[in-house]
């Protein structure tokens, strides 16, 4: 019964928010993980050979391998399996031209081994071999890794600011996960694909009144780090960000319905802790390095501009609840807040909403349908509106001011 109602959802899913990768792209299958001695060895066949090279991070311990994009046909479930002291391994396209596999270390390992045999017929094989090492022996290794990988990386960001003569007001709508990423997995159904498809109707819907301009972080099944997520809203003047996520609870399956958070050092409570300090691994789950303390612009300026920023998020969170509550479940304390690294745009009005529980069959059910999906695309809609008429300072707008000027 549970394995029905999960191979329909998926099948509903998958339709709106599973955009297949370009089929240019080499396709890699038959992954196979295995000890063999003191070694442990990760092949996968490639429709044809490309350029592979290999890392390894630190806290947590991975070993990560690139490649140029690459379509994965391998089932989840052969990489949920590990091998030897591989916990488990994990792939997906990272970037639009970089593809990604992780491998969990639960003991220091380096990488003896990253290469592509050709094979005959023009295919190619992927041979990823990794042998135990000292604690040592990895730090220095993952402290190198690190270097390079600052040296080689200054993150491009597509668009810069509202067009000129733009008066509508732009919103920018954040799906949470994606990619290498996918966020909370119930089933056969992840997080990513469910938040995807409600953005994706959420834009759509926006755009269709003709009163705003709507970007979004991601509209396909792509990894985007947190940082950048906020950088693009920035990027883009955004009057107001809208980050989208479906949580699930292992332990409380008659846990369910709809919250919306606000960001804030204090979290009100220890669950909204807990969610945060989940969903702020994202980048970490992908194999990024945490770039804690990266964008600190200067002092009291910028807590006066937080500060302003924080009340016109809460005033949006307020009209979230209360329309969405008009029309959906909601969570029985639905308004919260927590330090979710994704609302720490110091001058853009940020809201989280957890649109319900994947974990809750109920909920479940909820999200993946679509009468659901409009009806709750239509209340968020009129929050917005309403959050825009009530503000006669266009939010956002004040604070931006305090930290003039913004690039
Ligand atoms: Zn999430």
């Amino acid at each position: 019964m549970a394995f029905g109602l999960a191979a329909l959802l998926a099948a509903g899913v998958s339709a709106v928010s599973n955009p297949r990768p370009p089929s240019d792209f080499p396709v890699a299958t038959d992954a196979k993980i295995e000890q063999v001695g003191d070694t442990v060895r990760l092949t996968m066949a490639l429709s044809r050979p490309v350029a592979v090279t290999a890392t390894v991070i630190a806290g947590p311990d991975r070993a990560v391998i690139d490649l140029p994009s690459v379509n994965f046909q391998v089932q989840p479930a052969n990489a949920r399996r590990g091998a030897g002291f591989v916990s488990a391994f994990r792939f997906g396209l990272f970037t639009a031209d970089k593809a990604r596999i992780i491998l969990d270390l639960a003991q220091p390992a380096l990488v003896t081994k990253a290469e592509i045999r050709e094979m005959r017929g023009g295919f190619g094989e992927l041979v990823v071999e990794l042998k135990r090492a000292g604690r040592a022996e990895f730090q220095a290794a993952a402290a190198e890794s690190a270097a390079r990988a600052r040296e080689a990386s200054a993150p491009a960001l597509p668009g810069a600011g509202k067009a000129p003569g733009e008066t509508r007001q732009v919103v920018v709508i954040d799906p949470g996960h994606g990619g290498i990423d996918p966020g909370a997995v119930v089933a056969s159904i992840s997080e990513k694909s469910v938040v995807l498809a409600f953005g994706t109707a959420l834009k759509r819907k926006l755009e269709a009144s003709g009163r705003y301009v709507v970007r979004m972080t991601r509209d396909d099944d792509r990894f985007v780090p947190l940082q950048e997520r906020v950088a693009i809203a920035r990027a883009a003047g955004a009057d107001l960000f809208i980050s989208i996520h479906a949580d699930s609870l292992t332990q409380a399956q008659e846990v369910r319905g709809a919250t919306v958070y606000t960001g804030s050092e204090r979290a009100t409570d220890a669950e909204s802790a807990r969610l945060a300090a989940k969903e702020n691994q994202a980048d970490a789950v992908a194999g990024l390095e945490s770039e804690e303390g990266v964008q600190d612009i200067a002092g009291i300026l910028m807590d006066l501009a937080k500060r302003e920023t924080r009340t016109f998020s809460s005033v949006f969170a307020r009209n979230l609840v209360e329309r969405l509550g008009g029309s959906v479940k909601m969570h029985k304390v639905p308004l919260r807040s927590a330090g979710f690294r994704v609302l720490s745009a110091p001058d853009v009005p940020s809201v989280l909403i957890e649109l319900g529980y994947m974990s809750s069959p109920r909920d479940a059910e909820l999200l993946n349908s679509e009468s659901w999906r409009l009806q709750a695309v239509s209340a968020v809609e009129a929050a917005i509106d309403g959050y825009f008429e009530r503000e006669r300072t266009p939010a956002g707008k004040a604070a931006a001011a305090v930290i003039a000027p913004k690039e």
